[in-house]
């Protein structure tokens, strides 16, 4: 086994706040995940597919969307996994990336597509059609980062 190389940490305290508009259907998606713990997509009015994320014209239809917002459902079944060992450091920070990292696709309960993590790490208990349900930050103030107010989907039995 290679011994594994020794490197040098730099701490940089640059501090990095600035202020950016997320708009108008983003911002709405941004607030319910912080106020309520709710992802919500914007359904077209053609069509009536919810779209995640929000946009202003349906892809399909190319129709205006409008305000018609429905509220994701919190579980579903991954369709896709993957399986991702990162060993690298961060060039930015010198820290490890989370290592495992997996992620999927999960196909939501009304039919919506969600790419995101999972918490299980254990490649031998990631399957296509595993049931999982997402998981918030508790913490009011932890929220306010839209998506990723969810920080993972953890695996369920049903
Ligand atoms: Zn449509």
């Amino acid at each position: 086994m290679a011994k594994e190389p020794e490197y040098i940490i730099v701490n940089i305290d640059t501090p990095r706040k600035y202020n950016w508009s997320t708009g108008k259907y983003l911002g709405h998606v941004y607030a319910e995940a912080k106020e309520n713990k709710k992802l919500v997509g914007n359904k077209c009015p053609k069509c009536k597919a919810i779209m995640w994320g929000p946009t202003i014209v349906c892809p399909k239809c190319k129709v205006e969307t409008g305000w018609e917002w429905e509220e994701l459902p919190e579980t579903g079944t991954v369709t896709q996994y993957t399986y991702l060992v990162f060993p690298l450091w961060d060039p930015h920070y010198g820290e490890r990336w989370a290592n495992p990292h997996p992620s999927g696709t999960i196909l939501l309960e009304n039919g919506v597509y969600q790419r995101h993590f999972l918490e299980e790490t254990d490649p031998e208990k990631l399957k296509v059609g595993m049931r999982v349900q997402a998981v918030w930050k508790e913490d009011y103030d932890e929220r306010g980062l839209g998506m990723q107010d969810v920080p993972y989907y953890r695996t369920i039995e049903e």
